[in-house]
Order: structure tokens, then sequence, then C-alpha cells
């Protein structure tokens, strides 16, 4: 069928606005219309050839919501007319998978960066040229997206689907790492460093966890006034500060809980050396392959933890749904974190993105 995609056609190109060809669902696939789909930076990360996939042309897009169309014949989990939310792709078999922690699936890059199926048929193409698709096994910016029944993940459908979008991943990770992995007793103390979609997702379940002491870290002023109304009790400016010697003062001794949502090794060690004894510290931000961090071994020692976390410890399927219902009852606005753009702004989007200007880009399809 004929579609309408975002194509990278060179590495950090812009992204252009094509007619292509998508192919029609295998029996373990399911066609969807693409209501909308959030950027996230590891959409960016993609196109400046920063992941083991294969080079352009490429469509990505990775955090796509919208409206079931089609489904495979051995497709169970959803039916033509369904809401979902598509998520990340792994393969079911593994350890990982089988213990539950899809995620972490050891042929994760097969699922997702393979620029095809995991079978290495390419679902895309302009004329007779292959185009490198089903990136995260969705490929989402487009107003068709092929995914596989494993990551489409059915939401109710009285919630507008365009604010769903970055659930997929973005507002999984921070909300994840919070509620699934730290799972804060009520009255905690947590920092979070770096209050990008993120970072907002975390401070927003940290609320809903019953933390008392929520900090934001960051060097941007108008993030930090909006993660005190999303409910940080207090807030840490690093271009300002000394972020280890505030967060000590303020929570006198440590926080309980720190969250590295930069991908800087710099600050890595900042989120480790705020921690008191017991104290766990989640590493979210995304770094260049081979990055090293020093820390001081002697501190760890003394019953700290560093735990690396992907895609917050979710299962999409069991996860998703739970946020939503919180967002329902007003206790996770997750949708303040917005700002839409059309389709066809997707350049200006990733523009206010990269200058920090907005929090989370969806675009509407
Ligand atoms: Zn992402
Ligand atoms: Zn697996």
């Amino acid at each position: 069928m004929k579609i309408n995609a975002a194509v990278v056609f060179e590495t950090s190109g812009d992204f252009r606005i094509e007619e292509l060809e998508l192919s029609e669902p295998n029996d373990d696939e399911v066609l969807v219309r693409v209501v909308a789909s959030g950027i996230c930076h590891t959409d960016l990360a993609g196109r400046a050839g920063h992941l083991p996939i294969p080079p352009p042309p490429s469509v990505f897009g990775h955090e796509g919501s919208g409206i079931v169309e089609k489904v495979g014949a051995r497709v169970t989990k959803v039916n033509p007319g369904d809401h979902v939310v598509l998520a990340w792709d792994y393969c079911g078999t593994c350890s990982p998978c089988k213990q539950g922690k899809v995620l972490y699936c050891l042929n994760f890059f097969k699922h997702n960066f393979h620029g095809a199926r995991p079978d290495g048929s390419i679902t895309i193409h302009k004329g007779d040229q292959p185009i490198h698709g089903s990136f995260f096994s969705q490929s989402s910016f487009a107003n068709y997206a092929l995914a596989n029944e494993r990551n489409v993940v059915r939401v109710q459908d009285d919630i507008p689907l365009e604010i769903l979008a970055p659930m997929g991943c973005g507002v999984m990770t921070g909300a994840g790492a919070v509620m699934n992995s730290f799972q804060p007793r009520p009255g905690a103390s947590i920092a979070v460093f770096g209050v990008g979609n993120v970072g907002m997702s975390a401070i927003l379940a940290a609320v809903v966890c019953g933390c008392t002491t929520i900090i934001a870290v960051d060097v941007h002023t108008a993030r930090l006034e909006m993660a005190r109304e999303l409910g940080a009790t207090h807030t840490v400016n690093a271009g300002e500060v000394n972020p280890v010697d505030a967060i000590l003062e303020l929570t006198g001794g440590g926080a309980e809980f720190s969250l590295e949502c930069v991908g800087n090794p710099r600050v890595l060690r900042q989120a480790v050396d705020v921690l008191p004894r017991l104290g766990v510290c989640g590493l979210t931000g995304v770094v260049p392959p081979f990055t090293e961090v020093s820390l001081n071994m002697d501190l760890i020692m003394n019953g700290r933890t560093v735990k690396g976390i992907l895609g917050g410890d979710a299962i999409p399927d069991l996860f998703i749904p739970k946020l939503i219902e919180l967002y329902k009852q007003g206790r996770f606005p997750f949708d303040r974190l917005i700002t839409f753009y059309q389709f066809d702004q997707i350049n200006q989007a990733v523009k206010d993105m990269e200058a920090g200007r907005v929090i989370k880009p969806v675009l509407r399809m």
C-alpha cells in the first residue's frame, strides 16, 4: 500500500516526506494507521549514525500511537479498530524474555535495529529502492506503520490517541525507572538529574509513589520551573551551584534514589555521590558505546547500588495501561510535557527539541 513517511536519505540529513510503498502484514503483524508519533533522542541518534543500524535511506520513529487497520492471519491480540500504542519489540523466547524482562531481550538489535524484519525482509520501498524501516518494529514517522503483534499495546479508546504516542518509550522509561525499578516507599527522597521528557516522567512517578523530597536538577531554568509545577519539591540549577553539595544539604545526608537522565559520565558521578548508604542510583541516559566513568569504589561498597535501567524495567502490555489509568484519575498529567506539531513540521520540531525549547514534540499525522 502507499504511505507517506519522513525519510532520511543521508546521515544527519533533513527528514523528507515521501510517498512510499509499505508491505502487507505478515501472519504475526499488525498494520496501524498512525495518529501521532513522539520524537525521541534515539531517532536523532539513528539519523546521526550513532546507532548500530544499517545506513540510510531510513524511516525512523518509535513512539507511535494509532488505530489498527489490518491484522495478519495469526494475530489474536488486537482487531481492526482497536486503539494501540507501539512500544519496543523483543523475541519472546530468550532468557530475559522468558523472565518477563522483555526490554532486555538478547535479540533486541535484530528486532529493533535491523532496518528490516527479524528475517531480513525489507517492508518499505520507494519504487525499486529498498528503504530501511522496521525501526523499533514500527518506523512510525509515517501515516501507516507495520508492527509485530508483540510490540502493539492495546489501550482504552476513551483517551485521545495523540497524547499517548510517547507512552511507548520516553514516558514508560522515566516513570518505570521510579515505579518498577526503585519502588520507593512513601516519604522517600529522590533526585532526578536532567528533566527532559524522561526526567519529568520520573518526577510525576515519584509524586504517584508518595516521595516527599523530589529534587529536580537541570541547567534550564524553564524546565526547573515546570518540574516544580509537576511536583518537584526542590530544584537545583547545576549551572549555578554544585548539585552534589546542594542535594546533600537539602536531604541532610543524601537522596535515597537518584536517576541519571542525561547520558553524561560527570552527571552519573554526581548522581552516585549524592546517595546515602543503601541508596540506589539508576542510569537511563543514553551514551555512545564504550563510554567510561570513574566512581568512588569505597563509597559504593558501603551498600550503594548503581543500576542500568532500560525502558523503565516495564512490561509494556501491563505498564502502559496502568499509566493511562493514573492519567485518567488526574494523578499522572504527562500530557503537560507535549508540544504538538503537524507531520510536515518534523524538521522544525527536531530543531526545537535540540534547542531545549520543547520537552516532548509529538507529530500529528
Ligand atoms: Zn525512545
Ligand atoms: Zn528475547
